[in-house]
C-alpha cells in the first residue's frame, strides 16, 4: 500500500489592523491572527511590541519605509501576498490603524480577489479615532458635531485633490468634525482652503504618534495652525482634528497650550 500524496494545505490571508500604536489597543482577533501566522508582511507604523505576539518561527517581512529604506512598491506587496498564500502559508498583512482607512487595504483586497482569493479582514482602531481620544475628547458631541469626516491631506497624484473650501463650508453648515490624515506637509494649503468656510478661531488639535510613548500634540486654532505647527516642531505621522469638539480636550492640556 502506498501513501497517498498529501494535497497542499490551502493558504489563507488576513488583513489585520494593528491599531494606532499602543499594543494594548489591538483586538483579540488581531492578536490571534498574528500568533498563528506563518508569514507576516508588515507596514510602517507597526511597533515591535505588536510583533512580539508573532510566533518565533514566523517569517516577518517589512514592506514599509523603515530605516529610511524606500517602501516596497504596492504591486510587489500584492505579489508577495499571493505567492505566500499559494504556497500554503497562513499570511497576515499587518497594517497600521484600520486596514480599510487610507491603508490601501481596499486595493489589496481587490487584487487578491482578482486572483481568486478572498481575504479575511480584521478591523483596527484607526489613528483618527484614537488621536483625539488620547487627549480626552470625543469626535462627536451633541452640542458641537453631529458627524465626522475622515479625509486625506495627501494630494492625489492625478486627481483633483480635496476641495478644502467646500469641505469647510459643509463642516460649518452640517456641524462636522474634520479628521485629516497625512496633512502635515500640506498644512498651508489645507489651512488656506478651510479658512474660506470656517472661522479663524475654530479649534484645532494636531496629534503626532498618538497612543505611543513618544506622543506629542499641539492645540491651536485654524488661523494659527501653520504658525503653531512650525513652532511645535511636530511632524508625521500626525492627525489634524478641526472643530469645536477639540474644546473637550482635558483641562491640563488646554492650560499647557495656553501657557505656551
Ligand atoms: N490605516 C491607518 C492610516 C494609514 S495612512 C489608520 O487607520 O490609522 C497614514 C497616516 O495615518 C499618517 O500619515 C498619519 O496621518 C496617520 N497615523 C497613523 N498612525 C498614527 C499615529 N499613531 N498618530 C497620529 N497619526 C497617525
Amino acid at each position: 500500500m502506498t501513501d497517498k500524496p498529501s494535497s497542499p494545505t490551502p493558504g489563507r490571508i488576513t488583513l489585520v489592523g494593528a491599531g494606532p500604536g499602543d499594543p494594548e489597543l489591538l483586538t483579540l482577533k488581531a492578536v490571534r491572527a498574528i500568533q498563528r501566522a506563518s508569514v507576516i508582511l508588515v507596514d510602517d507604523l507597526v511597533s515591535d511590541a505588536i510583533l512580539a505576539h508573532a510566533n518565533p518561527d514566523a517569517r516577518i517581512t517589512y514592506v514599509g519605509k523603515r530605516g529610511g529604506c524606500k517602501s516596497t512598491p504596492q504591486a510587489t506587496i500584492e505579489q508577495l501576498m499571493l505567492e505566500a498564500v499559494r504556497a500554503g502559508e497562513d499570511v497576515v498583512r499587518l497594517k497600521g490603524g484600520d486596514p480599510f482607512i487610507f491603508g490601501r487595504g481596499g486595493e489589496e483586497v481587490e487584487s487578491l480577489r482578482a486572483a481568486g482569493i478572498e481575504p479575511i479582514v480584521v478591523n483596527g482602531i484607526t489613528a483618527g479615532l484614537a488621536a483625539l481620544t488620547s487627549l480626552g475628547a470625543p469626535l462627536t458631541h451633541r452640542e458641537h458635531a453631529q458627524g465626522v469626516v475622515f479625509v486625506t491631506g495627501h494630494p492625489q497624484k492625478n486627481g483633483p485633490g480635496v476641495d478644502w473650501a467646500r469641505l469647510a463650508a459643509s463642516a460649518s453648515d452640517l456641524r462636522l468634525t474634520l479628521v485629516i490624515y497625512m496633512g502635515i506637509s500640506s498644512a498651508p494649503r489645507i489651512q488656506a482652503g478651510l479658512l474660506q468656510g470656517l472661522p479663524a478661531d475654530t479649534p484645532v488639535a494636531v496629534i503626532e504618534r498618538a497612543t505611543l510613548p513618544a506622543q506629542r500634540q499641539c492645540l491651536t486654532t485654524l488661523g494659527e495652525l501653520v504658525h503653531d505647527l512650525a513652532n511645535s516642531g511636530l511632524g508625521s505621522p500626525a492627525i489634524v482634528v478641526v472643530g469645536n469638539v477639540v474644546l473637550g480636550v482635558k483641562a491640563a492640556l488646554r492650560e499647557l497650550a495656553a501657557a505656551a
